[in-house]
């Protein structure tokens, strides 16, 4: 069957970034599987895939406004060192993780200045455009429990 709305589709892939390094890969794990039209991968992935079938290979190059969005200035801002009372250590390259209003959400330390910390809570693959080489390993057709949880159940690996 083709891949379209409420399919549960597997895929191997491979992302790299513009430079041609690896940023993400299923090679060495479980494939992905997901529920097509759920927004449970980016967009410019899951419309790559629309109509693809078991079998087929693809490679597709996601600009950053079907991926993880453009990098926002807003989102670099100063916060109190004291917001990372639970932290020994916060210095540039750390991520913590914080709760907002649309979920959880991962920040990365740019810079530290005595009681000023620079913190940059852009995704950290906006602004970039991702390159998938992607392997369609099987489609199928959803359960109807699987629709209404929203997420895949593997045979045997899901307990509720
Ligand atoms: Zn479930």
């Amino acid at each position: 069957m083709q891949i379209a709305k409420n399919a549960v589709v597997t895929i191997d892939y491979t992302l790299t970034d513009e430079a041609g390094e690896v940023v993400d890969t299923s090679q060495g794990r479980e494939p992905l599987s997901y529920i097509q039209g759920t927004g449970s991968i980016i967009p410019g992935l899951e419309s790559a895939l629309e109509g693809k079938a078991a079998g087929d290979s693809l490679e597709v190059s996601i600009p950053p406004e079907q991926a993880y969005g453009p990098r926002q200035d807003a989102l670099v801002v100063q916060v109190p060192r004291e917001r990372f009372e639970s932290a020994d250590e916060v210095k540039p390259g750390m991520q913590f993780q914080t709760q907002t209003e649309s979920g959880v959400q991962v920040i990365t330390v740019v810079a530290v200045d005595g009681e000023n910390v620079t913190v940059d809570a852009n995704h950290p693959l906006a602004g970039a455009t991702l390159n998938f080489a992607v392997s369609v390993v099987g489609v199928r057709d959803a359960t109807a429990e699987e629709l209404e949880h929203g997420h895949v159940h593997e045979a045997g690996a899901h307990g509720h």
